[in-house]
């Protein structure tokens, strides 16, 4: 019998809906294996308000471990998820995925000296034991890993579980005082701000309008906006325009990204690598805008458009407008 804990970040009075994915699926797997849930959350004792724990048993959770720390780095939940398991002695540490959580899940594996698995899409038991599923081989094969360290650590590829409702259970909060390692207190958080697109979920959208490194910088993006606006979908990025910072890792489509299914995906200055194929070739409907006619995108649009988009996105995004009459 093992259970499993589970990090929740929480922003603002609220947990983000990665956490609550991975805390619904840790819930899921922890009742096959006849053990518990439980999450651990690290943060200002203000804000971590009882109501606000309390509420992951509404995701499965049955306790939910609170420590008095800084918010938002890994070195201070690595040092409170190690003494929390050391005192509990569960057998998975589980994490939603995102930057914090492989940083955390990394640190964390290396504490515990514990076997890991990241990029993690399902997770199944077996023989009483987890077993992790890792896409691997440009998603064309899954690979299974077993565990056969004490603690077994999962990372979840970046929403790949499902923040699903268990009901209306509310978890017990039980304080812990950590004494954080010196180097764990090295680095602090100067600012916050938001990333432009980082509050849309462009999963749920029918309509994604998607950018490259064709928009040629940044302020590029303002064109895709505009013309989201204008037919009320959303916008996507390809991984090369978020390494170089000019939009949101959440809005990053592909092998290391997301994966969606709009109705319509609208392509522009994207070359149509095989890591950004694999997120959206199951759109219904493709269209590209590529000034390249032998962009490897055209083998799979629907729809292809030879030419600058620096001259067709405005025009496309005024015909939009004068066809909705806006
Ligand atoms: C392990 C791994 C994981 C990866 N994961 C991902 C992932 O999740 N998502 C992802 O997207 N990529 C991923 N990549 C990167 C991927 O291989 C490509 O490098 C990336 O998708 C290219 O992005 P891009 O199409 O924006 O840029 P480019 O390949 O540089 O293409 C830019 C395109 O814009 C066109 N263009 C330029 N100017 C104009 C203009 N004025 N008008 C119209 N068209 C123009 C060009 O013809 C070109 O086709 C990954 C790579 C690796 C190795």
């Amino acid at each position: 019998m093992s259970s499993i804990l589970v990090y929740a970040l929480h922003y603002d009075g609220a947990f983000n809906k990665n956490s609550l994915g991975a805390v619904a699926e840790g819930a899921r797997l922890a009742a096959e294996l006849g053990g518990e849930c439980h999450a651990v959350v690290v943060g200002d004792k203000a804000g971590l308000t009882d109501e606000l724990c309390a509420s992951l048993g509404g995701y499965g959770a049955t306790k939910v471990f609170r420590v008095e720390g800084p918010e938002g780095l890994a070195q201070p939940v690595v040092d409170a998820m190690a003494r929390v398991i050391g005192d509990n002695g569960h057998g998975y540490a589980l994490f939603g995925g995102g930057v914090l959580g492989f940083e955390i899940g990394a640190g964390l594996t290396a504490r515990l000296d514990a076997g890991v698995c990241m990029e993690v899409t399902n997770v199944r038991v077996e023989d009483g034991k987890l077993v992790a599923e890792r896409p691997i081989l440009q998603d064309s094969s899954v690979s299974d890993v077993h565990y056969r360290s004490g603690v077994g650590v999962i990372i979840g590829r970046l929403n790949a579980f499902e923040a699903k409702e268990a009901g209306d259970g509310t978890a017990a909060v039980e304080d812990v005082a950590v004494e954080f390692a010196p180097h764990s207190l090295k680095a602090q958080i100067v600012t916050r701000g938001e990333q432009r697109g980082a509050d849309v979920n462009i999963e749920d959208a029918d309509i994604l309008v998607a950018g490259g490194r064709g928009l040629g910088k940044a302020e590029g993006f303002e064109a895709l906006e505009d013309l989201a606006g204008a037919l009320g979908g959303a916008v996507a990025a390809t991984r090369a325009v978020v390494d170089a910072g000019w939009y949101s890792y959440s809005a990053q489509i592909g092998q290391t990204g997301k994966t969606v299914a709009p109705k319509l995906y609208l392509a522009a200055g994207i070359s149509g690598a095989i890591q950004h194929k694999v997120g959206m070739q199951s759109s219904e409907n493709i269209l590209a805008i590529n000034k390249d006619p032998n962009a490897p995108i055209f083998e799979f649009s629907d729809l292809g458009v030879v030419g600058d988009l620096h001259k067709i996105l405005p025009k496309l995004t005024e015909a939009v407008k004068a066809k909705k009459g806006s």
